[in-house]
């Protein structure tokens, strides 16, 4: 564990809503000791409404039973620890990748509305200051004005430069702006913040693309790094959300926000075993501070806790 996330320690009532909300769903269903029909139907159907994907819940309850059959199970608790070792398997897809271990990159923060994208990009970009990395932010959201705003004070006190363009509604200029002056200056991160943008709307996908390709083609050296910040409160819709941006800009990793509110998480579980981006980081607050690695263990223990 490295020192940021020694000192970014979750606070015990971090995942609490989270863990209410599975205790009520999945744990329930082992409150049964001996595995029979009806069990399985309500694993099945508590896996659905914890926001595992309906594909998945069927993989998953069909190596389940390959198991029990298999190995003569007819405990449940031996099941509740399989189904464990299942998500953090899926939870660890490609968790070697460290985007803040080598230096030229170009971040882009990419999400809905109110996802967590500005906050999040600050957070980031202070863990890269405090790491020793130097960093310029982009003010790519050309919608709204206050978000350059609350971009520039976050930044000054964490004392980094924000490049905006006031005249030019194009996120895009604004991109190629920021990489270019982040390669004359020999910098080691630029981070974009993108307008937050509904995965169904094609004229904002179509513009995300342009971002993209406008920071592709400029890269020279610079490693193009979209990350996606998802809101955990999003539930089910969290796959749709996430291969429609997968699709445009590829993502590389996930932040997942909001850990500390009334908050789901279930969706990440089916994200990274669909889409193989592995989990970064979570939000666990608004504060600067408040961004913890993320660890599939903890994170499922605190999930599926053991009674
Ligand atoms: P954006 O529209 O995606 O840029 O979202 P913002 O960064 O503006 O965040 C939207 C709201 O979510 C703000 O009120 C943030 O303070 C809040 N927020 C962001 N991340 C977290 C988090 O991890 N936990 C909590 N509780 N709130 C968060």
């Amino acid at each position: 564990m490295s020192d940021f996330a020694r000192k970014s320690k979750p606070k015990t009532s971090l995942f609490k809503n989270t863990i209410s909300l599975w205790n009520k769903s999945v744990t329930r269903v082992f409150r049964k000791s001996q595995i029979d029909d009806l069990f399985w139907d309500e694993l099945e159907e508590s896996l659905i409404v914890a926001d595992i994907s309906v594909s998945l819940t069927l993989i998953v309850i069909d190596q389940l039973r390959e198991y029990a059959h298999k190995n003569s199970v007819t405990e449940t608790a031996e099941i509740y620890d399989i189904v464990k070792r299942y998500f953090v398997d899926f939870l660890s897809v490609n968790n070697n990748v460290d985007p803040l271990k080598d230096p030229k990159k170009i971040f882009l923060f990419l999400g809905v509305n109110g996802s967590g994208k500005t906050t999040t990009l600050v957070k980031i970009a202070s863990y890269s200051c405090q790491l020793g990395f130097s960093v310029l932010i982009a003010a790519a959201d050309t919608f709204r004005a206050a978000a350059k705003e609350q971009l520039e004070l976050w930044a000054s006190q964490i004392g980094v430069d924000v490049i905006s363009n006031p005249d030019s509604k194009d996120p895009s200029s604004v991109v190629y702006d920021a990489v270019k002056s982040t390669r004359a200056r020999d910098l080691d991160f630029l981070m974009v913040d993108t307008a937050g943008r509904l995965h169904t709307s094609n004229n904002l996908m179509a513009e995300l693309d342009k971002i993209y390709r406008t920071a592709s083609k400029n890269a020279q050296g610079y490693e193009v790094f979209p990350i996606l910040i998802m809101d955990s409160t999003v539930g089910n819709n969290g796959i749709v959300q996430a291969r429609e941006f997968h699709e445009v800009a590829p993502c590389k990793g996930i932040i997942m926000t909001k850990l500390d509110g009334t908050s789901r998480g279930g969706a990440l579980i089916s994200i990274t075993h669909e889409l193989g981006i592995p989990v970064l980081f979570i939000g666990t607050g608004e504060d600067t501070q408040d961004l913890v690695e993320f660890d599939p263990r903890v994170f499922v223990e605190h999930l599926l806790p053991n009674t």
